[in-house]
């Protein structure tokens, strides 16, 4: 018999509280969170089932939010309910038909014109939709729990088109494939380490690139799991650096050789700026720990002057190279020819007469 929405969400989130509050068992104090999805009669529905089945909407949105909270229904939900299941069916069915297709963007480092380093972007050109962003499918696929198909299908497509343009003559030193923290579970090096085995893939070629908070998370079956691979050869850095928590001196425990600096600093670098200071930070620490670093998102000369003064070794931006399908990548790939090498060829082989490039 309530006549004010506020006083049922009030109410609601006191239940919450009162749930939540730790307990004792055994010696061990613990917790219980709920969530709460409410619907109200009768603009929410008029029926029980229409009740029930609207509360369970809101609570979807309530468990999205973090937990442990209480959401009202909005007709707008069900909206974005059925165009996210409708999404999560093509996510499948895109998977099955082979429809995902890789980008790669090279990394270069510091007055070096040749990459050494490429990293795998996936792309879903969905027929209807056009193409749609992975900030926008990779959440879904990770809560559907396709991610796991997707990802060992982008390791694998990854680590053969790595081969490829070995055997073309390219001379690349690893290329780099993001991992979602959902993936890391109990069998996920073995399932890495059976696609290197199969492709006959030197594990020193693949860097795995993670987030932070996946690193900071502590998470001791994800530890292991990055253990294994290291030992094995495999790479880990950490991505979108500088965007999570983390304190900086916890970063000498972490399993990682790269950290990769994210965009939001390196689009604010100037020489006298806050973010160029920060910058500088954590390539001291990073020196120290023997980690290597490398900008992301470059877009001018300016921020690429910056970062180049303050010593940071590597980079990755449009500046450099847009992300691009591996056929049009191969020009970015493909060494120059270095006047020096030439001319020191010609003195060892004097029998060579002409040379046309
Ligand atoms: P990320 O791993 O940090 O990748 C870098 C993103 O920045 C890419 O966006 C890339 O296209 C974009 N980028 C690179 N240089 C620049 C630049 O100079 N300026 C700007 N504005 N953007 C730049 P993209 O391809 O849309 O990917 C977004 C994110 O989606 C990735 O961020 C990564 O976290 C995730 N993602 C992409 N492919 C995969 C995948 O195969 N598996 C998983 N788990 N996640 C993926
Ligand atoms: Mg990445
Ligand atoms: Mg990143």
């Amino acid at each position: 018999q309530v006549d004010d929405a506020s006083t049922i969400n009030e109410k609601c989130d006191q239940l919450l509280s009162v749930i939540s509050q730790p307990y004792s068992l055994q010696g061990h104090l613990l917790s219980v969170f709920a969530s709460a999805g409410i619907s109200v009669a009768p603009q929410h529905g008029e029926s029980v089932d229409a009740l029930i089945r609207n509360a369970d909407v809101a609570l979807h949105k309530a468990k999205e939010l973090g937990r442990n909270r209480s959401w009202m229904y909005q007709p707008e939900l069900s909206r974005n309910m059925h165009s996210r299941m409708s999404l999560e069916k093509d996510l499948r069915d895109a998977l099955v038909q082979n429809d995902f297709r890789l980008v790669y963007q090279p990394q270069f480092r510091q007055n070096e014109s040749n990459p050494l380093r490429v990293e795998t972007l996936l792309r879903w050109p969905h027929p209807l939709r056009g193409l749609i962003s992975p900030h926008e499918f990779i959440p879904l696929a990770e809560t559907s729990g396709l991610i796991m198909e997707l990802g060992l299908w982008v390791l694998r497509s990854a680590c053969e088109q790595f081969l490829a343009w070995r055997a073309q003559g390219l001379t690349l030193e690893k290329i780099a494939v993001n991992v979602s923290a959902i993936q890391i579970n109990g069998s996920f090096a073995e399932s890495v380490a059976k696609i290197l085995d199969d492709l006959n893939f030197n594990p020193q070629w693949l860097e795995l690139e993670v987030t932070e908070s996946l690193m900071m998370s502590g998470i001791t079956e994800v530890t292991q799991q990055i253990h294994l691979l290291r030992n094995m050869g495999v790479e880990f850095s950490i991505d979108d650096f500088g965007t999570g928590y983390s304190s900086l001196s916890y970063l000498k425990m972490l399993p990682v050789d790269v950290l990769k600096i994210d965009r939001s600093f390196v689009c604010n670098v100037t020489p006298d700026s806050t973010e160029l200071g920060l910058v500088r930070t954590i390539l001291d620490l990073a020196h120290d720990l023997g980690m290597v670093v490398v900008a992301e998102g470059i877009e001018t000369e300016a921020q690429a002057d910056a970062l180049r003064n303050a010593g940071c070794p590597a980079g990755q931006g449009f500046l450099f190279g847009r992300p691009l399908p591996a056929a049009q990548a191969v020009d970015l790939l493909h060494p120059d020819v270095d006047l020096d090498d030439l001319r020191a060829l010609l003195r060892e082989n004097p029998d060579i007469g002409l040379v046309v490039v």
